[in-house]
């Protein structure tokens, strides 16, 4: 870099003429003119396909010079069939590059499966991609949610199934938070935590260096588990926020609670039933942990149960033990304790719920029951509330947001009947009260939020219309006092938003063009290459030296002693690489290729040569290649090979591969970021040693939630069960069970320098490991 010296300008574009900038007068010396590339001033163009001015199916879709992401895509809760969907015709999805889901909830992906697999998403090369938690809890919400759409009456047409949402899960990408995820040039994308529900992200995307935050639905309130949303280190150019809550002021965090757990307690005194309609995650989660210590600490209570009656909730009890290193102090410090929070002590799965509304519970006492929401328009809520409607000891709490034209928010207003989904009116008697853990920025948080942020442009979404106007009339009043400038949108769906920047361009002169000092006037000549949207101008001479367009190739040898079976150097190199296409040389030796680049040599029994044309890519392989070639002698891996020589010869690989590619229905993902591909290597480990592997799927039987995610080892009709999500094995048989944990310990350390970020950290996450890491 340092040779003839780097120099930036830093041209005023759109001028054309004379641009005399700070930078000249500060070097006494006049800027050098670059003409700048056409193209300057390119719009930035954000389109709500839902979610513009209203609650619920949210989708936004950014484009800018040439490149499209479209952030969330979630389905309208009070909408049914299709008319609940994003308005997805107004693009064409083969062009989206990437789609971002910020959290699991419905109205942020739940019409994933339907744009995955019934447009032409998939004829394009766009990705999804999502946090690992919201990967984990999204494959069970969807699931559930298929199960439910199945029972609701009024769902006319069914937006897909359960094969699409199998599919889809698979072809997502996990990521992890804080990572930079390079999707193309130019364009890039950063998660950071958005409080709200386990997993939730804003993103940081950056489209050909002007910058734009998304931050879905977030919160900035310290509650039991989560981690509040965090101010990215970067400042964005538009802030794309919710407002929920419009200018609303929610109660301190500890009135809030105190009041709800009065309010329960009084229900259950006067000997009612308390139903509690919630969100099966996030929100019940957060208000299980609330109840179980109330009721810890008052022992009159204790003779009165508590249930959940979700086997969802239940299921995902065990994401939640997973994730929680990604929970706050307060769990992670709890857990170092050995005090799992999420063993809860008297709240309890209700794994029936129909005996709750069997005619003798009426006699039965008091209970608190929090029951799978969908804003109760069907559902066991909704079975619930008929049920116990005409009773006045019993009462509703509703604790989330709830949406405009479902029955959660008709119950708000104490109406005197409701409708029956059996047909006919109900009297109501049952108290109704609201409390909103919604989890959602209240006024004075998202104010502070979007002052913190500074962006230029801030674009209100996820609210309805009229919390919008009040919340954009008290943003500017409050930048107003203060004098400064702010511009605010409320965009409506499918109402192109559309933003100019003046960008400075910078161009970059290097090499022989840059040894001088640029004199004022004088033109300046050269090759301007552009990419990824920056720009470098040089002279042609120095093109080799300053570009990747190379006109020598320097060939590295490097020979290694050697002493074990070319198998199972195969057998490792494919362990690190996954495919490694073999052949001969010119001279007749066995070589094998390494990703293209790099080549291994059998010179003979004991040596073996890689031979790499050199560049900083491939010599990093190489240093790679070289460091398991090295570590082949003394692995245990290789000990077993060698003594159990059938179990794993050439052909054996063949197969795992194809096996493999029928497991990802050839959605095979470039970069090692996938959950997905990080499966398939274990796979191929788990069959190069014992044949025959069933799974991962996410597919469930009702009840049987241990089938999640799970690969299947099966030799002789003895199984080994290994769990994805937790990384544990189980059998019947002991000596299985070992011998697949040394198998999977092997593959997880093979596979650690790919990919950092393995679900679960890739970790065993038991008590003793969590512990030392808090
Ligand atoms: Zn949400
Ligand atoms: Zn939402």
């Amino acid at each position: 870099m340092n040779r003839g010296g780097r120099r930036q300008f830093r041209p005023h574009h759109g001028h054309g003429g004379h641009g005399h900038t700070g930078y000249g007068q500060q070097q006494q010396q006049q800027p050098v003119q670059v003409i700048s590339p056409a193209g300057d001033d390119e719009p930035l163009t954000i389109t709500m396909l839902g979610a513009g001015q209203e609650v619920g199916r949210s989708c936004c879709v950014i484009e800018h010079r040439g490149k499209k992401i479209v952030c969330d895509a979630g389905l309208h809760p009070a909408h049914p069939g299709l008319g609940s969907l994003p308005f997805i015709d107004e693009v064409d999805w083969s062009t989206v590059d990437a789609i971002l889901v910020t959290h699991f909830h419905v109205d942020h992906a739940a019409a994933l499966p339907y744009i995955m697999e019934k447009t032409n998403f998939k004829d394009g090369n766009g990705k999804v991609y999502m946090t690992h938690a919201t990967k984990a809890i999204y494959g069970l919400t969807m699931m559930d949610t298929v199960r439910i759409n199945d029972q609701n009456p009024d769902v006319s047409g069914k937006l897909y199934d359960e094969s699409d949402v199998q599919s889809s899960w698979q072809s997502t990408i996990a990521v992890d938070y804080h990572q930079d995820i390079i999707i193309s040039g130019g364009l890039r994308f950063t998660p950071y935590h958005a409080g709200h529900v386990l997993g939730a992200s804003m993103f940081m995307i950056e489209i050909a260096g002007l910058k734009i935050l998304y931050t879905g639905d977030y919160s900035r309130e310290e509650d039991r588990h989560l981690v509040i949303a965090e101010i990215p280190p970067i400042k964005p150019d538009v802030l794309i926020c919710e407002s929920t809550f419009g200018v609303h002021t929610l109660p301190d965090r500890k009135e809030k609670e105190e009041q709800f757990t009065t309010l329960v307690s009084n229900i259950v005194k006067r000997g009612g039933k308390c139903l509690m309609p919630i969100p099966s995650f996030g929100n019940g989660q957060e208000l299980a942990l609330l109840l179980d210590e109330y009721w810890n600490e008052h022992v009159e209570l204790q003779n009165i149960p508590v249930y959940f009656a979700s086997g969802l909730f239940q299921r995902g009890m065990r994401v939640y033990k997973t994730y929680v290193h990604t929970m706050n102090q307060n769990i992670r410090s709890r857990f170092a304790r050995r005090d799992n929070p999420f063993d809860f002590k008297f709240v309890k799965w209700l794994k029936d719920p129909k005996k709750l509304l069997l005619n003798d519970h009426q006699k039965s006492g008091p209970c608190v029951v929090m029951a799978s929401a969908q804003f109760m328009s069907f559902g066991l809520s909704r079975e619930l509330l008929e049920e116990w409607s005409s009773d006045s000891k019993n009462g509703v709490i509703v604790t989330g947001y709830s949406i405009e034209g479902t029955m959660a928010r008709t119950l708000l207003s104490e109406p005197d009947h409701i409708e029956s989904l059996k047909g006919g009116n109900i009297p109501r008697r049952l108290t109704v009260k609201e409390i909103s853990f919604g989890a959602h920025v209240d006024y004075a948080q998202n104010s502070k939020f979007i002052q913190e942020i500074g962006a230029q442009h801030i674009v209100l979404v996820h609210g309805e219309a009229s919390q919008m106007g009040r919340l954009r009339a008290a943003l500017r009043d409050t930048y107003a006092t203060r004098g400064q400038e702010i511009n605010i949108h409320t965009p409506r769906n499918c109402e192109p938003l559309v933003l100019t920047f003046r960008q400075e361009r910078v161009v970059k002169a290097i090499g022989s063009l840059a040894a001088d000092r640029p004199v004022h006037g004088s033109p300046l000549k050269g090759l301007l290459v552009s990419k990824d949207f920056s720009y470098t101008l040089l002279d042609p001479k120095d093109l080799k030296d300053f570009t990747g367009l190379s006109t020598s190739t320097l060939i590295q040898k490097q020979s290694i002693p050697i002493g074990v079976d070319w198998s199972v150097i195969r057998w490792h190199l494919e362990g690190m690489y996954g495919e490694v296409e073999d052949g001969v040389d010119e001279e007749g030796r066995a070589i094998l290729i390494i990703m293209n680049a790099i080549k291994v040599v059998q010179i003979s029994e004991i040596v073996v040569e890689i031979q790499w044309s050199s560049n900083s890519s491939n010599d990093m392989i190489a240093d790679s290649a070289l460091a398991v070639l090295l570590g082949i002698d003394g692995s245990p891996a290789t000990v077993k090979l060698t003594s159990i020589p059938h179990q794993h010869a050439h052909h054996d690989h063949r197969h795992s591969h194809s096996h493999s590619e029928e497991l990802t229905n050839g959605n095979s993902i470039n970069g090692n970021i996938s959950g997905n591909e990080e499966f398939d290597k274990i796979k191929m480990f788990l069959e190069a040693h014992f044949g025959q592997v069933s799974g991962p799927n996410i597919s469930v039987q009702e009840g049987d939630e241990d089938e999640l995610m799970v690969m299947t080892v099966t030799i002789d009709d003895i199984v080994a069960k290994l769990d994805l999500i937790s990384m544990r094995v189980e059998s019947d048989s002991p000596d299985l069970k070992r011998r697949v944990e040394t198998v999977l310990e092997m593959a997880l350390t093979t596979l650690k320098p790919l990919s950092r970020s393995f679900i679960g950290s890739g970790v065993d996450m038991s008590l003793e490991n969590v512990a030392v890491a808090a």
